[in-house]
């Protein structure tokens, strides 16, 4: 059979799409989800409650847009928003979000004026704290600061040692009226293995450094320790407030827990559509290094996202979802695309036809494809390139859409049809 021709000529329909089929697939896309979002966050809220929750909209929301991923996580009950870098909140401020944020992670060009005046609290580890009150007084504005110890990560975070120095700063510059300490807070780092005593060891640092901060008058109402692993296996790390990021987007931190055995739905879905099919004898090479060969007659199918795209380059073996069907990548990932072996000469699988990476109805994980890529899920939904675009689909609305209900409570950005990215993608 040649395989080279119109599609359109043959009888089978071109696609026979997932449960979440758009109007309008575009060429690449990821899908984003705000329902699952907003499911996500009521899961976490209610499991960690009383203590509250904060949503870290970082780095693009991990990927999902940023706007888009702090609209849903609003609206899914999050109490506080959170950023590494205070230009990153200051875009949610000029999207018109006026919900608690913080962000800490800063350098000498991180404008505190500019978050002292959006209401921006920062997270403070040391030096910050001088350009802080400077930045205060001449505001004549108290900045809202929340003070970071590193109780082992070795990370960011005020070591043990240095504790008392700054509680005796923040202390004086509370007194001059410079800034409030609305919180005390700092990171694990083993969280996601549930049984290693480092955490136990941390949360003991943690104490000793609250037990300090009140023998300097420092008793914020704030005290937060959790991410997503933590909030999911530590009730005693949940304290005043838990600060997740992975599990809203539908992801499970662990690596014997799916995201399912969680509760939690995952919000992305990388699409595109097969590029070019075709039959190659015993033998064929794939791709740059020619690192693969086919070992019988088999069909190939081409998929138009690569490493630019995010694709991790490294990535072998990888699961794809084309009409239903699970296949493997092979070979190497290039910029622009990869190659997928569909396993036989004679495949129904044609230029077009739906193709899926991961989420959706693919069953595929972005897990998966960290496995496949000697990575993690973290890093595989907030690498996806500029080049995708983000497409907003609100499954709660495409369903009520479906059986001809009118939702009532409309977020701005959800639709039934996909809208363009909110946001820079
Ligand atoms: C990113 C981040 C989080 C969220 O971590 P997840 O593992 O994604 O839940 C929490 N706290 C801090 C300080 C972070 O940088």
């Amino acid at each position: 059979m040649s395989i080279i021709g119109d599609p359109s000529a043959t009888s089978r329909p071109v696609t026979s799409r997932p449960a979440t089929a758009h109007p309008e697939p575009a060429e690449r896309a990821a899908v984003i989800d705000p329902a699952a979002i907003r499911h996500n966050v009521r899961t976490i809220a209610s499991y960690v409650e009383p203590a509250k929750v904060l949503v870290a909209v970082k780095a693009e929301g991990y990927g999902h847009g940023a706007v888009t991923a702090a609209r849903a996580a609003l609206e899914g009950g999050a109490d506080w928003l959170g950023t590494a870098h205070v230009s990153e909140a200051l875009v949610l401020r000029t999207a018109g979000i006026q919900a608690p944020l913080l962000a800490w992670l800063h350098t000498r060009a991180t404008d505190f004026a500019a978050a002292i005046t959006e209401h921006i609290d920062l997270g403070i580890s040391g030096w910050e704290i001088h350009h802080v009150a400077r930045a205060a007084e001449s505001l004549q504005k108290p900045a809202r600061v929340h003070l970071k110890i590193d109780t082992g990560l070795g990370r960011n975070g005020c070591t043990i040692e240095e504790w008392p120095e700054l509680l005796r700063l923040a202390a004086q510059y509370q007194d001059r009226g410079l800034l409030s300490v609305e919180g005390i807070f700092t990171h694990l780092a083993v969280a996601d293995e549930p049984d290693r005593r480092e955490t136990d060891d941390q949360l003991q640092v943690y104490r000793h450094a609250l037990e300090l901060a009140e023998a300097h008058r420092i008793v914020p109402d704030l005290r937060h320790v959790a991410n997503t692993p933590g909030a999911f296996s530590r009730p005693d790390a949940h304290f005043d407030m838990v600060r997740v990021g992975v599990g809203v987007y539908g992801h499970s931190p662990f690596a014997d827990r799916t995201a399912e055995d969680l509760g939690l739905r995952p919000a992305m879905e990388l699409r595109t559509t097969v590029a070019n099919v075709k039959q190659v004898p015993t033998g064929q090479g794939i791709s740059y290094g020619l690192t693969h060969r086919v070992d019988r007659p088999t069909s190939l199918a081409l998929i138009p996202l690569g490493y630019a795209d995010g694709i991790p380059r490294v990535a072998v073996h990888a699961p794809v979802w084309i009409n239903g069907r699970r296949y493997r990548s092979v070979g190497r990932v290039a910029m622009d695309q990869f190659v997928v072996d569909l396993g036989e000469r004679e495949t129904d699988v044609q230029v077009g036809d739906d193709v899926v990476i991961f989420g959706g109805s693919s069953g595929i994980e972005a897990a998966d494809w960290g496995s496949a890529a000697g990575t993690i899920n973290y890093e595989i939904i907030t690498r996806i390139g500029e080049r995708v675009p983000r497409i907003v689909v609100d499954s709660d609305l495409a369903a009520g859409l479906a059986t001809g209900s009118v939702p009532t409570a409309a977020s701005p950005a959800s639709a039934a049809s996909p809208t363009p990215p909110r946001g820079p993608a």
